[in-house]
């Protein structure tokens, strides 16, 4: 077995322990492998494994490795064999800021945004969207600790945005945050699962290799790691 595949199963285990303290179901949680700075090289062996859920954090970035990755782990065309068709799709997801301009390029290479935070970029997914006629679920990011530098919508402005992607049409399975660092992330955590339930959503992506556990006992539907699968990023 190869290193990152072991680390798959150790992050697995982790997780379904968590969820099994919570009385969760492991299955209700989806593991995003955020392969950003990874090479081909280093995606294929959990590819290998099965696995078939990845996060991406720039535009570019995804759209010089998916294309090609997608092809290879899932050509239907006759040619597979009966155990590769039932394997899953591939399934990537963007999870760092997006540009307006970008904005196409996303939807047709993406599966789900998980940074929808403003209502410029509502409007641009929007028109992507209907132009490419291909519709993704786009998570509402939130700047959960007020923090200035960082991506994600004002608290108080959820609703608005969430009012704003329904007259466009955008599904939004849930939010997302990224809480600040170097403080416990668990209060953050709550207020999003709060916030998430007041206004009647049921998808939460939080929690990234340092605390997904604790991301986990608190509800989260998608979390985002990275370092606990690949190592530490160069
Ligand atoms: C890089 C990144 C992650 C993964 O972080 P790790 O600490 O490597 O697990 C999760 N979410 C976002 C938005 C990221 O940019």
């Amino acid at each position: 077995m190869n290193k990152s595949q072991e680390k798959l199963i150790f992050v697995q285990d982790k997780m379904a322990k968590a969820a099994k303290l919570a009385r969760r179901k492991a299955e209700d949680i989806n593991l995003i492998a955020i392969s950003k700075t990874r090479v081909a090289d280093e995606i294929r062996p959990l590819l290998d494994a099965g696995h078939r859920l990845f996060g991406e954090n720039r535009v570019q970035e995804a759209e010089e490795k998916w294309p090609a990755l997608r092809e290879e782990y899932c050509s239907f065309d006759g040619q597979a064999s009966e155990e590769q068709a039932d394997v899953e799709p591939v399934k990537v997801h963007l999870v760092g800021q997006l540009q307006s301009n970008k904005a196409e390029d996303a939807v047709r290479l993406f599966d789900a945004i998980h940074s929808l935070d403003r209502p410029s970029l509502v409007k641009a997914l929007a028109k992507a969207m209907d132009k490419l006629d291909r519709r993704i679920p786009c998570f509402i990011q939130v700047n959960i600790g007020e923090e200035p530098q960082k991506g994600g919508c004002e608290i108080t402005d959820v609703p608005k945005l969430i009012e704003a992607t329904r007259l466009a049409d955008i599904e939004v399975p849930g939010l997302m945050c990224i809480p600040p660092s170097q403080v416990h992330p668990a209060p953050y955590f709550a207020l999003l699962a709060k916030l998430a339930k007041d206004n009647e959503l049921t998808g939460l992506s939080m929690g990234m290799s340092g605390d997904f556990e604790t991301a986990v006992k608190l509800g989260a539907t998608h979390i985002r790691v990275g370092t606990a699968l690949f190592g530490e990023r160069g």
